[in-house]
């Protein structure tokens, strides 16, 4: 089942989209915890990290090289930031489309809550 994340990349709803290219896609999170708070996301289709396989090697490579560009590309590679990917209920999963998110701008407390 299609989540709110593919209707973004649909473009059928708006998003502050920062980063694009044909396997991903990264948008600021709606509801920033940090001043800076985006989303990494594969536009294909899949539920959590569970699911994916070793098929979508090269599509999770792609997320977290998107993510390093990103950082760099907005000067918080430097100071540092976070990657988090929730994986279901202990984590607080809320949307079902595979998602990373990448956090900075601030000093960031370990371990998360
Ligand atoms: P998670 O708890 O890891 O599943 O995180 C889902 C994230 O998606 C939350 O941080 C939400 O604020 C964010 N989110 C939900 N809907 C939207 C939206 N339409 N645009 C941007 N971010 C969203």
């Amino acid at each position: 089942m299609s989540t709110i994340f593919k209707d973004i990349i649909d473009k059928k709803i708006p998003a502050n989209i920062i980063y694009e290219n044909e396997n991903v896609l990264a948008f600021e999170d709606i509801n920033a915890v940090a001043p800076f708070h985006f989303l990494i996301i594969p536009k294909k289709e899949i539920k959590t990290i569970n699911d994916a396989s070793t098929k979508d090697r090269e599509l999770l490579g792609d997320m977290l090289l998107a993510a390093s560009n990103i950082a760099k590309e907005n000067n918080i590679d430097e100071d540092g930031y976070r990657l988090v990917i929730n994986c279901n209920r202990n984590a607080g999963q809320t949307v079902f489309h595979l998602h990373m998110h990448i956090l900075g701008g601030r000093k960031l407390s370990w371990p998360p809550g």
